[in-house]
């Protein structure tokens, strides 16, 4: 019995591994996801079978209580993938980025629980003193992260939501508030390890209250167009958190998913600090990108004439253009315009159009959000580049069509130190000929700042949802 429960384990990991590669290429995602999910089928599975083979009381009150506790299980799995299910179901695209830093918060909490369930209980930890130690090391391990974890993401998905304030909170002094809330949660472990189990319960309870406060002021001090990294950042999270919930049960396929999640998302907490021109020590240590001489700066006030054009003379530049480059944002999610635009993309085309899409790798609200979306609509995947692949081409693009983007395309990232963002790469769409910027006003993006893009010289305003501009602009090339 073990042996195939080595192998089933075994199988799930190779799956969750396959499933992790399938998600790195557009092409390959869904794929990685339904492997993911037979590997989770699979893991979970053989935890409730590890479980019952492993518990040899055959007493009647025994089995009684295996019987109750297995439907209790069956029970909470039946709730969860009903409340997953639904919310899954329901979620919009713009809504992702919140579910997503929820079910962070999930596995934060998640590991609290185990931490101090088998710190008061422990199961299957040998008396040995050193095996002893090693144990409540590891709950101290995974109790300190997941309660980071916890905390961090309930603010992340306050602040993507937007009922917590996107502006950095800059506490006066708060690096050093956290190196010694740090040294604190480490020095504590001393204590807790010396009472031994159940008397260090205060200092668990202690420290866990002390990271959770860590987690809450790590992500307040963190403010606007930094929020990508802080999603990566706790997505790795997580999965330490798991990993070490791993170690708690001593269960190794938890410890290689955990490992998995974890380095994945210290990968994409990296790539998304070179594009965003971040150190990622800063991330780590919070509140970076908000230097304390300019604290959320909004950049130097934006002077000059806004000139607007109307969807038939756009679509009249646009026909008459020999290369096109779409830069989508935010706002092509909120109007769900991915459709229209693959068939302006389409009539573009079979006018002899080049047409090519420019990724900004913050666009949007989620890593590769873009990216999803226009797979989608059916959008072909070789004419979406990245922004390194596409930002030298723009002084040869005719026109530009930025629909519902801001924030990626200020040039105030590059000219202006006085600007929150300064320093991010962007899209260097002016370049262009021509650049038409799609949006309903003048409103600000995620950042809250202004920007001076949409006063250039060569840049014009098409004002409206994206997707009644997108109809109205493909209505008027087929017709033209
Ligand atoms: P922005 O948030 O900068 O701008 C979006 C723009 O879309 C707004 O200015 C808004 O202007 C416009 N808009 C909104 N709704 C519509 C609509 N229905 N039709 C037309 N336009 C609309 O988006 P970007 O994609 O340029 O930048 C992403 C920002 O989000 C960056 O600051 C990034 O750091 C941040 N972020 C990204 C995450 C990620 O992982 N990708 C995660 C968290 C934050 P108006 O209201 O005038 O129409």
């Amino acid at each position: 019995m073990n042996g195939v429960l080595a192998v089933a384990y075994l199988s799930a990991g190779v799956l969750f591994i396959r499933s992790l590669a399938g998600l790195s290429k557009q092409e390959t995602a869904t794929s990685g996801n339904e492997l993911g999910m037979v590997g989770m089928a699979i893991a979970v599975a053989v935890a409730m079978v590890t479980w019952l083979v492993g518990a040899h009381d055959p007493s009647a009150q025994a089995l009684h209580l295996r019987g109750t506790a297995l439907a209790l299980l069956a029970g909470a799995i039946g709730v969860g993938f009903f409340i997953g299910a639904t919310l899954a179901k329901r979620v919009e695209m713009t809504g992702m980025p919140e579910l997503v830093a929820v079910l962070h918060s999930f596995v934060g909490l998640a590991a609290v629980l185990v931490g101090f369930s088998s710190y008061l209980h422990p199961h299957g930890i040998s008396t040995e003193p050193v095996a002893v130690v090693v144990h409540e090391v590891e709950v101290w391990v995974g109790v300190a992260v997941g309660a980071i974890t916890f905390t961090g993401s309930i603010v992340a998905w306050g602040k993507l939501k937007g009922s917590i304030s996107g502006k950095p909170l800059l506490l006066p002094g708060r690096h050093g508030l956290n190196a010694v809330a740090a040294l604190v949660i480490i020095g504590l472990a001393v204590p807790f390890v010396q009472g031994g189990a159940p008397n260090g319960v205060w200092y668990l309870v202690a420290m866990t209250a002390l990271a959770a406060l860590l987690g809450v002021h790590l992500v307040m001090a963190i403010g606007g167009a930094d929020m990508p990294v802080v999603v990566s950042l706790l997505n790795s999270y997580s999965g330490w958190a798991a990993a070490a919930a791993g170690f708690m049960l001593s269960n190794d396929l938890l410890i290689v998913t955990g490992a998995l999640v974890g380095s994945s998302g210290t990968i994409l907490s990296i790539i998304m600090c070179r594009a965003m021109n971040r150190s990622i020590l800063n991330v780590v240590f919070g509140g970076f990108g908000t230097g304390d001489a300019k604290p959320a700066a909004a950049g130097a006030a934006i002077t000059g004439e806004v000139k607007e054009l109307k969807a038939d003379e756009v679509a009249e530049a646009l026909s008459q253009a020999r290369q096109v480059v779409i830069v989508p944002g935010y706002g092509m999610a909120v109007s769900r315009a991915q459709g229209a635009v693959n068939e302006l993309t389409r009539s573009l085309r079979e006018k002899g159009v080049t047409v090519r899409f420019a990724i900004h790798p913050v666009a949007g609200r989620l890593p590769g959000h873009m990216n999803v979306l226009l797979a989608e609509a059916g959008v072909p995947y070789d004419v979406v580049l990245e922004m390194e692949h596409i930002n030298q081409d723009f002084p040869q693009t005719d026109v530009v069509l930025v629909i519902g983007a801001n924030d990626i395309v200020n040039p105030s990232a590059l000219d202006d130190p006085s600007s929150s963002i300064y320093g991010m790469p962007v899209l260097e769409c002016w370049k262009a000929r021509l650049t038409v910027v799609l949006k309903r006003g003048m409103a600000a993006g995620y950042a809250g700042i202004d920007n001076p893009l949409f006063t250039l010289e060569g840049t014009r305003m098409l004002f409206g949802d994206a997707k009644k501009s997108i109809d109205a602009l493909v209505a008027a090339v087929r017709k033209g």
